[in-house]
């Protein structure tokens, strides 16, 4: 179904992300026959482009970031004959008044921020400062919202002097994958699950993001960041909420926001024993995270390890053990959740008798699995083994599941559309960063340094420990 007529201008869309999700997400949509006609894009930055040098540009550069079985020569033309180009610097005085001519009152006005975050506030301004800020309108913000809380509140401090909290869409593209919303829908559609989910059947919940590269080629932006603050305190934070949070009364922005604000509320300060940071050496023919990022002393962590909890009547006693790093074994985003053991086996001691666990797993393969114990089959006697039911949509939903939108797809046209369910509200982002200050402020007091590990490992050995002093193990990064 067409989404309404829109001017969607994309500030930084000559940049990296512009080029390698927003514009692929936006020519697919069009594939699709999502975007009605008339609706146009409208690229602005600071190279000195026209509309037919940009379009130029563009048909070279989206052949190499769009599938060859999506490019289609038709729908190719159709796309770039939306597209507009306005040079602007961002900071300066010129263009904007070419830009505001260009843009249609009776369409839907998105603004998409793509730009370094140090330039978000002068965009929000400039914007209001050339009557492009009305009351229908939209602006799209990308990570990172603030560098700790006091930041991240004079920013919302800056965007709310020109936009209304109903026009900002903060963007966290993981709350835009399918097997995210399609966690929503196992634990909210089914009676199965919902009556178990609290401290009293759920032993552990583990989330993991690991990633296989390392920082280098940005390594002067995440040198000053860190795992906590690129990983943490947004995508992983986001993901906990929503294991964590009660049923919303209905699947609208403020019903959905309220119940995760109420999670990042409830999260106790981390103790220092619960937290593990690394850094990655230098081995097997990778160079360290210290010769990635061009700095001898850093104290950064690219990995971290941290065991969390929820002080809520429904998850008191529940541990949530969450790690992220670079330049681990494997590239897997996945979120575990652990049942208890059965009160008392009438089979007495069985090996294959395992807990029962769902997992829910963002990449690679998005799906989710939950196993279960059954009778191993044949005649062997009363011997237990663990089986997963697959509810992977792929297998399950056959052919419909192929087309399944990228994140930055459903979320543009969410924008597009007014829904602000799956993007952050501004004291949803606070209340993160009051959270993961402390934890950062504790180990700068302490000028901790980040353990070592290997490059290709499972992370530091350390934070194999914080889950062993409690009896269990992480799930094996694969
Ligand atoms: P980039 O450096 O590749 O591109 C920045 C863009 O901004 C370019 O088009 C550049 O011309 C433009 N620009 C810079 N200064 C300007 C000015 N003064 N006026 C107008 N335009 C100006 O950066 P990127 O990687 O595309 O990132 C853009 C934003 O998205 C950043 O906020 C970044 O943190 C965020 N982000 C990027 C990624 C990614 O994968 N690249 C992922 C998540 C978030």
């Amino acid at each position: 179904i067409p989404v309404d007529l829109f001017d969607l201008v994309i500030f930084g869309a000559t940049g990296d992300l512009a080029m390698r999700k927003i514009l692929p997400a936006l020519y697919r949509r069009d594939l699709a026959g999502q975007l009605p006609d008339g609706a146009r894009i409208i690229g602005a930055a600071r190279s000195d482009f026209t509309d037919a040098s940009w379009r130029d540009e563009l048909r070279r550069d989206l052949a190499d970031c769009v599938p060859a079985s999506l490019q289609e020569a038709g729908a190719l033309d159709r796309f770039l004959n939306r597209l507009g180009y306005v040079p602007i610097d961002v900071r300066g005085e010129d263009g904007w008044r070419d830009l505001a001519a260009r843009i249609r009152p009776k369409a839907i006005q998105a603004y998409y921020f793509s730009v370094g975050p140090d330039l978000f506030g002068d965009l929000a301004r400039n914007l209001h400062a050339h009557g492009m800020n009305s009351e229908t309108c939209r602006i799209v913000v990308e990570k990172p919202f603030g560098h700790d809380l006091s930041s991240a509140r004079a920013l919302n401090a800056t965007l709310a002097a020109h936009f209304h909290e109903h026009q900002v869409y903060r963007i966290d593209h993981y709350l835009g994958k399918e097997t995210v919303q399609n966690l929503m829908a196992v634990r909210f559609g089914n009676m199965l699950f919902e009556p178990l989910w609290n401290a009293q059947y759920v032993d552990h919940i583990q989330i993991t993001v690991a990633e296989t590269v390392g920082v280098a080629g940005r390594g002067e932006y995440y040198d000053k960041s860190g795992a906590v603050r690129d990983m943490v305190q947004n995508h992983m934070m986001q993901l906990l909420c929503l294991i964590a949070m009660e049923p919303p009364y209905a699947f609208e922005p403020d019903a959905v926001r309220d119940e995760k604000l109420k999670v990042i509320r409830a999260l106790d300060p981390v103790a220092p024993d619960d937290i593990v940071r690394g850094q990655y050496g230098a081995a097997n023919g990778f160079a360290s995270y210290l010769e990635d990022v061009g700095n001898p002393d850093s104290h950064t962590e690219s990995f971290i390890a941290i065991k969390a909890h929820v002080s809520s009547w429904r998850w008191k006693g529940t541990p949530f053990y969450l790690r992220t790093g670079k330049r681990l074994r494997a590239r897997t985003s996945e979120i575990v959740v652990t049942f208890k053991d059965p009160p008392h086996s009438i089979f007495g001691p069985q090996e294959g008798q395992k807990s029962n666990v769902l997992a829910i797993r963002l990449q690679p393969n998005e799906g989710i699995k939950l196993k279960v114990t059954i009778k191993e089959p044949g005649p062997g006697g009363m011997r237990l083994i663990e089986v997963p039911l697959d509810m992977s949509f792929a297998e399950a939903l056959g052919e419909g599941a192929r087309d399944i939108a990228d994140a930055y797809e459903r979320l543009i046209m969410d924008v597009i559309r007014g829904n602000q369910t799956l993007f952050m509200r501004g004291d949803e982002v606070e209340a993160a960063w009051a959270w993961t200050d402390p934890i950062i402020a504790a180990w700068d007091a302490r000028e901790d340094r980040p353990q070592l590990y290997d490059p290709g490992s499972s992370g530091p050995e350390d934070a194999l420990m914080l889950m062993h002093r409690d009896g269990r193990r992480w799930r094996e990064v694969k």
